[in-house]
């Protein structure tokens, strides 16, 4: 931790009470590293509101003493985005202090949280009120939902409901210059002007801090039918996604691709998960939803993976019988990011191409990667259903997975460079943060640059708000 100044020392204890400003190394070790262990930095001091007034007053005390903030939630991201850099010249604002659901509206079907929520508290008090907050995540008992909004989180449910951006009504923000923009409307229609809370959603920091929104729930579903799918190749779980669609309508809420390498991976790290109709190379997980009561689901779904069966897109499937077989189907997929955190690191890619591609990007893809790195061991799964791939690699057996990473340049051209090519995005669902500004630059127009570039400046004029993050860091 860096020497505090006096002056902004006396500050942050007047905004937040000194108890909140934290300084000590221990205290504040977790905030200053990315949970993977990926990204390390130093800040002046980790600050800890609890209103948006406080967080106004932080803001203030940096603008006009010139001190960079880098907005903290859950620190669950995984590009860098809310670790400080070396510099140590920053403070980490955590918003984790405003934790309160501040209203639910059922007959508006709103919810009204603070930025610091975390996720499974949002979905737990609409569950209370008998509806459903569709945004759904591995980390969602760590993430907030403001970090949620700052990434435009994913998730497993975006092939029916969208990403976060789809899910909010309203948004309060403070701005550079300490000013709060209570924007907390719980409308669904309001052309009044630019849609101006879409700026902050997937900012990640860089223009202002979220301090609460307003959320979108919906009817939670009565019934569900979860299903594992094994398959010969991807464009088979292509084709299976459009059958169902045919079959089951938007009815489809999770579509999930899993290699079978990367279950087995998931197994290895815990061992008591289910290895279901075992001996294909791919897989998907399927989750149905009904809002009907008694809807037959289940019957339905059997029925369209016989079709599959029949006609030879799918090798074998299981259908859940219990509401714990549907929670071990899906701690599979879950597991893997942990699997894979545990087994060292990878060089990891969020990509999305559009999902009539994603098998042509795939068969590029492997042969290229696999010639450039012989061994190369490939962890890929990913929400087929967005076209959302997780393409992460791994170190060929015997090589130490830190070594291997030594390579994380040339795969990213290899990788990005395809990705591009079939039409794709380098960032499908995590963001920017530090890790991928570089490449931001690359792969988006100029034109794209310079208007992303004309929203920073116009909003956050002195750069305080995370700097070096999406952009590379300087003018
Ligand atoms: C096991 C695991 C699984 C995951 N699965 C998914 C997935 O399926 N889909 C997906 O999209 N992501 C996934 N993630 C990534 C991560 O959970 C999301 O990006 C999440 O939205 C981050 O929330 P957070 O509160 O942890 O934000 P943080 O990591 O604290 O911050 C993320 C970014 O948002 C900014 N920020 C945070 N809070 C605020 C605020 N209030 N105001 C302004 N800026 C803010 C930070 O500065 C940073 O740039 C996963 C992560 C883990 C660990």
């Amino acid at each position: 931790m860096m020497d505090i100044r006096a002056n902004l020392r006396a500050r942050l204890d007047a905004a937040v009470g000194g108890e909140h400003v934290l300084t000590d190394p221990a205290a504040t070790a977790s905030y200053v590293s990315d949970w993977r262990g990926r990204f390390h930095g130093q800040a002046l001091a980790v600050v800890r509101p609890a209103s948006t007034d406080q967080v106004a007053a932080v803001v203030r005390a940096c603008a006009e003493l010139g001190v960079p903030i880098v907005p903290q939630g859950g620190n669950t991201g995984q590009c860098g985005g809310a670790t400080p850099d070396e510099r140590g010249d920053a403070i980490v604002l955590s918003l984790a202090r405003m934790n309160r659901v501040r209203a639910v509206d059922p007959a508006n079907a709103t919810l009204t949280a603070e930025a610091g929520v975390p996720l499974a508290t949002v979905q737990t008090a609409a569950a209370d009120a008998g509806l459903m907050f569709p945004l759904s995540l591995a980390a969602e008992g760590s993430c907030t939902i403001g970090g949620n909004l700052s990434t435009n989180a994913g998730g497993h449910a975006v092939l029916r409901f969208g990403n976060t951006r789809e899910l909010v009504l309203g948004i309060e923000v403070v701005l550079a210059d300490g000013r709060i923009w209570d924007g907390l409307r719980g409308l669904r229609k309001d052309n009044t002007g630019y849609d101006l809370k879409q700026l902050f959603i997937g900012a990640e920091g860089t223009l202002g801090i979220v301090t609460a929104t307003v959320l979108r729930l919906f009817p939670a579903p009565r019934a569900r039918a979860t299903a594992l799918a094994a398959l010969s190749d991807v464009a088979g779980a292509v084709r299976l996604l459009f059958d169902l669609r045919q079959a089951m309508g938007d009815r489809i809420t999770g579509f999930e691709l899993m290699s079978a390498q990367s279950m087995a991976l998931s197994r290895k790290h815990q061992p008591a998960l289910p290895d279901p109709c075992p001996g294909s190379p791919w897989y998907a997980l399927l989750q149905i939803d009904d809002n009907a009561v008694d809807s037959p689901v289940s019957a339905q779904l059997e029925r369209a993976l016989n079709v599959a069966l029949e006609s030879g897109i799918v090798q074998d499937a299981t259908i859940a019988q219990s509401g714990e077989q549907a929670r071990a189907l899906w701690s599979l997929r879950e597991n893997i990011a942990e699997a894979q955190r545990r087994d060292g690191p990878n060089i990891k890619h969020d990509i999305s191409v559009p999902v009539s591609v994603i098998a042509r990007f795939l068969d590029a893809a492997g042969p290229a990667l696999a010639s450039a790195f012989p061994g190369l061991r490939f962890v890929v799964f990913g929400h087929l259903g967005d076209g959302n791939l997780h393409y992460n690699l791994a170190a060929p057996e015997g090589v130490a997975p830190t070594t291997f990473l030594a390579n994380t340049a040339r795969a990213n051209r290899i990788v990005y460079d395809l990705v591009a090519a079939h039409g794709g995005s380098i960032s499908a669902e995590h963001g920017i943060g530090q890790q991928k500004r570089d490449e931001l630059v690359r792969y988006k127009s100029a034109v794209e640059i310079d208007l992303m570039r004309a929203v920073k400046t116009a909003l956050d004029p002195s750069g305080i708000f995370n700097p070096g993050k999406i952009f590379p860091p300087g003018p």
